[in-house]
């Protein structure tokens, strides 16, 4: 990823911004103070390498908005982001949260670092000298960090534990996406393609297209692309196309997903699998399917590729894999595009569950907390449908505008201090 990707990032969020406040008519004073983010925290801190020598490292911390709770968002570990893309996922985080209605407002981190090639013991340090060094930031009634690309669970439990050390005493609700053992959530590893999937069948539902033999494609065979998968493929779906880093597959009979899985496993690419055919990532967006799902990385449906997307409909998993340019090609074009910030708010949502399961010691089953995640995922796109309708607006732009208008409002009953 080069910079001016990550300019485009914060400039696309602060443009998706505009076009809801225009709709809005939003106040020209709330729209200064929602188009930036509150706080941005910067630090070069130093580690102290396996081979006794110091390296230095950048790590972020930006929180768009606070006004209604606390600030939530992940940290990214990866070697090319910089504070134009750690600004534009913080706001994208206030929007997320404000569209399921949890009380929440927007933050996201990250370090310069591709944490392939660090140690474990290196990996350990890195994470509790950052952990430390945004520690006056952060805190389950502050701001609560997340998994995001090249961090894990293990790194929340450093984070966690560096956190608790300070404290004196254990804060399990300082960081969701945690082990189970420690006080992570059941469900929150299958959340965010559940939720993708609960949003999905609703959509289906009212564009009159049964799931159950639909013809699928997913860009990704991660933790939301690979689950996403499966729950299709258990409700009649058929995954004619899937991919990642190394490449992607076809089979227009559909893809078997235990073979797919074992040969996964013993390669670690979904390319070349036996009895497929061999596409690239560009060519397989363009797979003739029903339902098209991208599941990896930003900017992949663009002014470039749009005309020949053949989807009716795309569901974003992914954060941003739709320019602003395609989206209005593809709505032109009657392709039904569900919007990053309510497609993928099942990680989030149950991110929530793990902090107020945390907050009151009192743990679910997880039978419980996909009942919760369901009824706030259909709740969100029956109102996000609700308003696209009212407005004549895509679904995007509606729920832009559900977001923004509950956000201004919080700001607007609590007025500006002082
Ligand atoms: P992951 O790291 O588990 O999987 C990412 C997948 O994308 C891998 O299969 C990888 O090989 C593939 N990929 C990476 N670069 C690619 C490229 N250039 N071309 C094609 N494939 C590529 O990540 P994940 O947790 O599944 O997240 C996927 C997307 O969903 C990300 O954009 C993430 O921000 C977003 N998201 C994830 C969650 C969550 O809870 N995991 C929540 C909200 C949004």
């Amino acid at each position: 990823m080069s910079m001016v990707q990550h300019e485009n990032a914060y400039a696309n969020a602060q443009r998706q911004f505009d076009i809801a406040a225009d709709i809005l008519n939003l106040d020209i004073g709330y729209r200064k103070l929602l188009r930036v983010p509150h706080r941005e925290f910067t630090v070069n801190f130093p580690v102290k390498m396996d081979n006794g020598q110091i390296e230095m490292f950048t790590g972020y911390r930006v929180q768009h908005n606070l006004t209604r709770g606390p600030a939530k968002g992940g940290i990214r570990y990866h070697p090319a982001t910089d504070i134009d893309e750690v600004r534009a996922l913080a706001m994208l985080m206030s929007w997320k949260c404000a569209v399921v209605n949890i009380p929440y407002g927007g933050a996201k981190g990250a370090v310069v670092v591709d944490p392939a090639l660090l140690s474990l013991g290196e990996l350990e340090r890195l994470t509790r000298r950052y952990a430390t060094e945004i520690s006056w930031l952060i805190g389950p009634d502050r701001d609560i960090p997340a998994p995001d690309i090249g961090t894990n669970q293990q790194i929340m439990a450093w984070i966690m534990d560096t956190y608790s050390m300070h404290r004196g005493h254990t804060v399990p609700a300082v960081v969701t996406g945690k082990p189970i053992n420690i006080g992570g959530s059941y469900g929150r590893n299958e959340a965010t393609a559940r939720g993708l999937v609960y949003v999905l069948r609703e959509a289906c539902e009212r564009a009159n297209i049964s799931i159950a033999g639909s013809k699928v494609v997913i860009q990704g065979y991660g933790n939301v692309g690979g689950t996403s998968a499966r729950l299709l493929t258990d409700m009649g779906a058929k995954i004619v196309g899937i991919s990642d880093r190394g490449g992607g597959i076809a089979n227009a009979k559909g893809i078997n997903l235990e073979q797919l899985q074992k040969h996964y496993e013993s390669t670690g690419s979904v390319a070349h699998m036996p009895g497929c055919d061999e596409i690239s990532n560009p060519e397989l967006l363009e797979l003739p399917c029903d339902i098209l799902i991208p599941a990896a990385i930003e900017n992949q449906i663009t002014r470039l590729n749009a005309d020949r997307i053949k989807a009716r409909v795309v569901i974003e998993a992914a954060n941003g894999p739709t320019t602003p340019d395609a989206d209005a090609i593809l709505f032109d074009r009657g392709v039904l595009v569900i919007p990053d910030i309510l497609a993928n708010a099942g990680g989030v949502t149950v991110s929530y569950f793990e902090w107020v399961q945390g907050l009151q010691e009192f743990f679910w089953t997880e039978r419980e907390v996909n009942a919760q995640l369901e009824r706030i995922m259909v709740n969100s796109f029956e109102t996000v449908h609700a308003v696209a309708q009212e407005r004549r607006t895509q679904l995007r732009t509606a729920a832009y505008l559900l977001a923004v208008d509950r956000t201004a409002n919080a700001y607007a009953v609590r007025g500006i201090y002082p």
